[in-house]
């Protein structure tokens, strides 16, 4: 999308706004595929939660994507947009049991990843395959909140309890039809994912009736120039080579699965919004934008860096400045960014804005979150409307006191 288009998207719908470029998801999901040509059966099961809007499900269900999804509400996010439930995998962690027995109600294939409900589960209802989600113990992922496979993770089976997992499948007469990794987002180090595949392969080895193995995701996005980004195409080569070895030595051509949400979306997304005041102070220049941590919580809650254009002056000299938010206590987005001089009224873009930008918006200090666009072959389509005050007080109830 160019920069006047971003700019139309505001004059249009206002500001602040969350625009996505279908044809940046689309590049993604083909480069993802493209790099991965070699494998018989591939399924990319998109992450609902980075994402969430149907018309982005829709979108993905056109290009033959399955869905990856953690409750019960995306699950029926998922259907309501046409997906069919078989090719939905719902991966929660730490739920009920009847959340479990919900979604295969709804005919979607489920990932446990504790050994309590394995047992459970597997002794109520042992027709129905499970796929498992292992930890295999490995560091990987940008930092301690979204790195998940490690000794101290809550998520996943321990490798190391392979031989109760074997004594329950036994005791219970289950069937075990995948097994499953997400060690973390942001992982740099292609050494280290196929160290954890190796792990992967040797649990597999050890069930008869396997269908598919998942390697969940993780897949690292540039966020700011110069930035590295994992080189999906040499994973390609690499993981196919050891995937298609391991296949021959099972008997069997099993189905390889990944479950990507940033590396789809993140690109694809804007967030635009409009400054309202430029405030210079004895330390720095303050740009004062009419949103907040409310809308985009990444830098707050992560320390994100997402790179921000003045779209209203691209070509000015550049200064620092520190973006901040309208939100009654601190709320950062950038500290020390060089962007073009900003004036009053100005538009800012900020990168990076497909994935958990929107899906972590709240409405904290009662404020509306924004409206979603969906860039599509030259035009603006608007996927949800910015939100309005009856939806601030929806649920509320009023006691007479
Ligand atoms: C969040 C999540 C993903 C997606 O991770 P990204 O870093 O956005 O690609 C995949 N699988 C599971 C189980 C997840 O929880």
């Amino acid at each position: 999308m160019t920069h006047a288009n971003l700019l139309e998207v505001t004059q249009q719908f206002g500001s602040p706004v969350y625009v996505y470029d279908s044809e940046t998801i689309i590049n993604q999901y083909k480069r993802l595929t493209e790099a991965f040509k070699k494998v018989k059966h591939l399924r990319l099961h998109y992450a609902v939660k980075a994402l969430s809007n149907l018309s982005i499900l829709r979108l993905f269900n056109q290009l033959g994507s399955g869905l990856d999804t953690v409750s019960i509400q995306e699950v029926k996010l998922g259907i309501a947009a046409g997906v069919n439930p078989k090719k939905i995998i719902f991966t929660p962690n730490g739920v009920s049991i009847g959340e479990l027995e919900e979604a295969v109600g709804l005919g979607v294939q489920i990932n446990i990843d504790n050994l309590l409900i394995l047992e459970q589960f597997g002794t109520k209802h042992p027709k129905v395959p499970v796929c498992i989600r292992i930890n295999p113990h490995v560091m990987a992922g940008g930092n301690t909140n979204i790195s998940v496979g490690h000794i101290d993770s809550k998520f996943g089976i321990s490798i190391h309890q392979m031989p109760h997992v074997l004594r329950i499948v036994e005791n219970t007469g289950m069937t075990i039809n995948g097994i499953h990794m997400h060690t973390g987002s942001d992982i740099l180090d292609i050494g280290v994912f196929l160290y954890a595949a190796e792990i992967l392969f040797d649990v597999a080895a050890k069930f008869q009736n396997l269908e598919f193995l998942d390697f969940g995701s993780g897949f690292k996005v540039p966020y700011h120039e110069g930035d590295i980004e994992t080189d999906v195409e040499e994973l390609g080569t690499k993981l196919t080579k050891r995937f298609n070895e391991f296949c021959k030595s099972y008997g069997k051509d099993l189905t390889l699965a990944f479950e990507p949400g940033k590396f789809l979306v993140s690109e694809a997304g804007f967030f635009l919004a409009k400054v309202n005041v430029v405030k210079q102070t004895t330390s720095t220049v303050f740009a004062q934008i009419d949103s907040g941590f409310n809308h985009l919580v990444r830098p707050m809650f992560y320390g994100s860096n997402h790179d921000i254009i003045n779209i209203s002056h691209p070509k000015r000299n550049k200064r620092f400045y520190s973006v901040v938010g309208y939100i009654c206590e601190t709320d950062t987005f950038a500290n020390n960014k060089m962007i073009t001089e900003i004036s009053e009224g100005d538009i800012l873009a900020f990168k990076n804005a497909g994935a958990y930008c929107y899906s972590m918006a709240s409405n904290y200090n009662s404020r509306f979150r924004p409206p979603e666009v969906l860039w599509h072959k030259g035009k603006a389509h608007l996927i949800r409307q910015r939100e309005t005050f009856d939806d601030i007080v929806r649920n509320q109830l009023e006691v007479a006191l």
